[in-house]
Order: structure tokens, then sequence, then C-alpha cells
């Protein structure tokens, strides 16, 4: 019987990220994956500059369809106004290319990968795990799960799993050179989406991505939200390369688990994405630097690895949360002021800026902002609020 130090499902940014530090540590380590690599993700594929430092500097140029350092702000289309960055704010990749790229690294420091290779079942046995896949019984004494925001292994391992989610749409499409030059370094941000949410344009080397998120409540209206935004674009007959929607599940708390004895929960399997920006590339990144450190070092990870969740990540997590709240309550309530500062208060670009870049941390901002006493109790407060509007609205 195939036999591991650690087994890791999938393939995305968290799977392969974690594989390879696993293997660059010494561990015999078999990567997993259900599709055929490369694999489209539907993803905007805009990956924070912050990201680079938590992938120890790997050189990704070989995969970056461009950067941006400037956002584009908009309402149902109508142009208001563009803040620029003095550094760079994020790389643009296709997922299918920056994914396989994470894998070949992986690869590349001695792990195994194995696509095409759907986890089936996963049962624990004495000291280890029993994972049924299409060609056999593979055991390990660890379990890395990084199978994404639909995955099923928590379930498999009866962890329970984050229950928020919000709802995104992607299109790719062939966009028009006169298009591609009006976004090029530049993403757009298009607000006042109810109770929530955004649409973005990401542009590419030769496409653009565009999509909304919001509230999964208001998912099945998605696609229509998607096809208006384009048609505000003066997109909506240029040839479509990829569509797709996908969940994207919040970890909300501490005591939401992320771990059980020898397996560990990552990325969006375990819901670390944050609620302001909806990204989970950094935090997927992250968290599998932590389950690697934490696999190497423990024989039983779990308690260490929550840890090292709970006091690395969830505090920026309750933090983006936080602003995202502050924000669109904001934006609901006075649409036009929420517009106007936001134009003219440049402090608070800069603070999005350095977060974007590795700089600071939104808890770090929060608390710049209005002291750490009352970061703690906005925090609480706009907790309060905000469930009682999610009550109401999205859940
Ligand atoms: C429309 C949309 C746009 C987004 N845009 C951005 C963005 O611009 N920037 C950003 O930072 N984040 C963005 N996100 C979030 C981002 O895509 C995720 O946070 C990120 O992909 C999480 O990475 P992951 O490795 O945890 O999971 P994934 O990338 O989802 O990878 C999970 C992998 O597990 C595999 N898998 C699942 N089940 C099994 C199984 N049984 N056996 C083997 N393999 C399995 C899957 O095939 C998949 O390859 C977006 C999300 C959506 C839905």
């Amino acid at each position: 019987m195939d036999a591991w130090d650690a087994v890791v499902i999938g393939a995305g940014p968290a799977g392969a990220n974690a594989a390879r530090r696993l293997a660059d540590g010494g561990a015999s380590t078999l990567l997993l994956e259900q599709q055929r690599l490369p694999r489209y993700k539907a993803c905007g594929g805009g990956v924070p500059a912050r990201t680079l430092q938590l992938l120890g500097d790997l050189d990704i140029s070989a995969v970056s369809e461009g950067h941006v350092d400037t956002i584009d702000v908009s309402r149902f289309g109508q142009h208001q106004f563009r803040k620029t960055s003095d550094r760079l704010l994020a790389w643009m990749v296709m997922r299918d290319r920056f994914d396989q790229f994470l894998t070949e690294r992986a690869a590349a420091s001695g792990a195994q990968v194995r696509d095409a290779t759907a986890v089936q079942s996963i049962a624990p046995a004495e000291s280890c795990y029993e994972i049924e896949t299409p060609t056999g019984i593979v055991r390990a004494r660890h379990v890395v799960a990084a199978d994404g925001a639909t995955g099923p292994t928590a379930r498999w391992l009866q962890i329970p799993s984050a229950k928020t989610r919000s709802a995104a749409y992607e299109v790719e499409v062939a966009a028009p050179p006169r298009a591609l030059d009006h976004w090029r370094r530049t993403a757009n941000v298009d607000i006042g989406y109810r109770p929530w949410g955004y649409g973005w344009v990401f542009p590419k080397a030769g496409a653009l991505s565009i999509g909304v998120v919001t509230s999964p409540r208001h998912g099945r209206g998605i696609r229509k939200h998607t096809d208006r935004y384009l048609s505000r674009l003066g997109l909506a007959e240029a040839s479509v390369l990829n569509v797709r929607g996908h969940p994207i599940r919040y970890r909300r708390s501490t005591n939401e688990p992320v771990a059980a004895e020898r397996a560990l929960l990552l990325g969006d399997a375990a819901g670390l994405a944050d609620e302001f920006t909806a990204e989970g590339i950094a935090y997927a990144v992250h968290s599998a630097n932590l389950a690697a450190a934490a696999v190497l070092a423990d024989d039983r990870p779990a308690e260490s690895y929550t840890a090292m969740v709970d006091g690395e990540i969830q505090p920026e997590l309750n933090a983006a949360r936080t602003v995202s709240r502050l924000y669109y309550w904001c934006v609901t309530k006075w649409p036009w002021l929420a517009l106007r500062t936001s134009k003219h208060v440049n402090y608070l670009w800069r603070a999005f800026f350095r977060v974007m870049r590795g700089e600071s941390t939104y808890l770090a901002e929060l608390t710049r902002w209005i002291g750490p006493r009352f970061a703690g109790r906005l925090g609480a407060t706009v907790d309060e609020l905000g469930n009682e509007r999610d009550r109401r609205w999205t859940f």
C-alpha cells in the first residue's frame, strides 16, 4: 500500500504551496487533484502583492498576466474616480497557469503529484488515515485538506465547516484592444449592489476577468447582474472564454474548527477568505505555510495549527469583516456621502493599499485609526449589527 507522511488534497494555491513546503521540510508528500491539470478555477486572478512574501518571494513572473496599481471606482457602471498606489498593488494571473506553476514547484521540491485523481473517501485508521482513490487506497500519517469551498474532506472528517458564504460569478472575455488598453494596470470596482457586494474588472494580457460577488440569497440573480455590468462596460458582444460561478466561504470565529487530530483544513476548505474584498489566495498560501510548519514540527498538529490560524489569520479576517460591515452600512444608508468620503479621504486608500502590499494589516489600520480599545468594541458592535443584517438579508 502507498504510505506517506502527508497527503495533500487539492492542487489550488493552498494545496500546491503546502505540498512544496512539506516536501522542502523533508516529509514524503503526495498531492492529489481531482481534475486534470492545468484546470480552470472561477477566480478574478488578482493576487495581492503581499502574497509574494508568503510564497517566500517565489518568482511568479513566468505566469504573470500583468500588474495593477490603480483602482477605478464606478457606481452601476458610471465612472466616479481613480486612485493609484505608488507601488505595485496586485499581480494578475490566470488561475490554471498560476496553480499549475505552484504545483510544478511542489513537484520540483520532491512532492509526488497525481492529477485526475479524486479522493473518494477518508477513514481514520491506527495512527494514520486511509484515503480512497480510483487507483487504490493511500495511507497517510497526516491529511492536509485543501479541497476548496465545496470540497468533501471536512465532512468526511466530521469537522464542521465554516457556514457563511457569498456567491461569486466570473466571466473571462477576449476584449478588443481598446478595452485592454483602457484597463491596463487598472482594476475596476463597481459598487452599489444590494445588500452588499461589488463588480470587478481585472485586466489580463489578452483578456479581462469580469465578475460580481454578492450575498448567496442574491446568487440566483448574479448572472443577470453580471450581464448588465458587461453591457455597461460595452462588452456585451465580447467573445466569452470562460464563465463559472462558485461560492466563497468565510470563517467568522475561532469556534469554527480547522483541524482534528492529524488532519488540517486550509484555504477555502477552512473558510479563510476575507469579507471585505472576498479574496482568498493570500490566506490560502498563508494557511499552507502554517499547516506545513505544524505538520513538520508536531505529530499531532491540530492544536498548534489551530493556534497559529487563530493567532495569525483570524484577527485579520475579523478586522476585514468589521471594515466590510462599516463600508456596506455607509454605502447602503448614505450612498453619496460614502462615495464622496471614499473619493476625498485619501488616507483610507493609502491604508487599503498598505494592506494589499503587505506593509500593514486591516487590524493595524483599524487600531491606528480609532485606538485598540475602541477597535475591539467597534468590532463587537459591528458584528452584532451585521449578524442582525445577515439574519434579515443573507442567511
Ligand atoms: C468568482 C471568484 C473570484 C475570485 N477572485 C479572487 C481574486 O481575484 N483574488 C483572490 O485572492 N481570491 C479570489 N477568489 C477566492 C479564491 O479563488 C479562493 O480563495 C482560492 O482559490 C482558495 O484556494 P484553495 O487552494 O483553498 O482552493 P481552490 O483553489 O478551490 O482549490 C481546491 C482544489 O481542490 C480540488 N478538489 C476538490 N475536491 C477534491 C477531491 N475530492 N479530491 C481531489 N481534489 C479535490 C479542486 O479540484 C481544486 O483544484 C475568488 C473566488 C471566486 C469564486
